[in-house]
């Protein structure tokens, strides 16, 4: 049987020994009704949600899955870890939402390659007393969040954590070897885009931040967000930005299935940060024009006290999960045309250099001082 969760004895029997022997500070989930039911039962449970596919050759069950790819494919794999209290608080993070999102950062890495997303794996290490109501909400968002791509889960992983949730998910997705769209493509002069618009997200953190925990840790009612102005869905919308992002799946597909972009890359991080990937790959530079930053109306009502705007949290503020794009200046109708079907505008911020540098500049000219060049998670 291999698949979701299965590996786990093997596994940590011979190389982590610690994570899965029941001793006196995991003894605790003994009492609990996840523990009663026991690590299989989990997998029963997990496993009896899972819809089949043409594509899953053999999924749950057996010691490795088996997967189709779809003829003349390439398959893309990428792997994220989501720590709690470093990417995720449980006091925020509904576990249904926390479930959706878990798959959705995963599933983005592949729209920023324009690939199609298939299978994932889910690994989870469960901190004592986590009930089994948090899991079953997490796995109701997570899988529908699977429905919503027609990404299949095709198995996992599980054990105690001493220190938090983890969670670890592996997505694979598949594409035309001539189709995907690395990194390493973009040429000086070349046009800078994105999708949608930035630092909603983390304007959303800013006012949850300054709100402070608005519910206890593992309540696991609706988020309590602060109230907005009268009329207006602003902090609702941007705290949606941060705790349910919508991978950008079909504009991704849409740009590279027509051959216009000259590489790309999904916005985590911020887009100065985000971009400067694409940089550093290419071997290019590139400036980034803040006037021309896509800031959405929650966005700008929100900040519409403040005596100038926050460029830096629509620069680098992260968890955006809109996707960055370079093209060539005489594919611009091309690429506006393109992605109507997908109902996300694209908007043109800046362009490539041939100096190394990644700058980003007012609608003067003058460098903007940004403050800080995204988020690093060893600083
Ligand atoms: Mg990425």
């Amino acid at each position: 049987m291999a698949g979701l969760f299965i590996k786990r004895t093997e596994h940590s029997s011979a190389l982590l020994p610690s994570v899965n022997r029941i001793d006196s500070t995991v003894t605790k989930l003994s009492s609990s009704p996840l523990s009663k039911l026991g690590e299989f039962g989990l997998i029963s449970r997990i496993a009896g949600r899972v819809s089949g596919h043409e594509s899953v050759v053999t999924g749950i069950g057996d010691d490795a899955a088996v997967t189709a790819l779809s003829t003349g494919m390439q398959l893309l794999t990428s792997t994220d870890m989501l720590l709690e209290d470093v990417h995720f608080r449980r006091a925020w993070h509904d576990p249904y939402r926390l479930g959706r999102k878990s798959l959705a950062v995963s599933i983005s890495d592949i729209a920023a390659m324009g690939g199609i997303p298939r299978w994932a794996l889910l690994s989870l290490a469960i901190p004592a007393g986590l009930s089994l109501d948090f899991i079953d909400d997490f796995m109701r968002g997570f899988l529908g969040m699977a429905a919503e791509n027609q990404v299949f889960l095709i198995g996992g992983d599980t054990c105690s954590s001493r220190s938090g949730l983890t969670l670890s998910v592996t997505i694979m997705g598949e594409q035309y070897p001539d189709l995907i769209v690395r990194r390493s493509g973009a040429l000086p002069d070349d046009d800078i885009w994105v999708t949608g618009t930035l630092g909603d997200a983390a304007l959303g953190l800013k006012v949850a931040e300054e709100a402070g925990s608005c519910r206890p840790a593992g309540d696991t009612s609706s988020l309590c967000c602060p109230p907005g102005p009268p009329g207006l869905e602003g902090p609702d919308t941007l705290l949606s930005r941060l705790l349910d992002p919508t991978p950008r799946v079909a504009v991704g597909r849409l740009l590279a299935e027509a051959g216009l972009v000259s590489a790309m890359v999904d916005i985590s991080d911020g887009v100065l940060a985000d971009f400067g990937h694409i940089a550093e790959q290419s071997g290019v530079g590139g400036c980034i024009r803040i006037d021309d930053l896509p800031l959405s109306v929650d966005f700008r009502s929100q900040t519409a006290a403040l005596a100038a705007i926050p460029y830096q949290l629509a620069l680098s503020g992260g968890e955006d999960y809109e996707l960055c794009f370079t093209a060539c200046r005489s594919n611009r109708e091309k690429i506006i045309d393109c992605v109507k079907k997908s109902g996300i505008a694209v908007t043109r911020i800046g362009i490539v250099s041939s100096s190394l540098e990644v700058t980003a500049v007012s609608f003067d000219g003058r460098p903007y001082n940004n403050g800080t060049d995204g988020f690093n998670h060893f600083t």
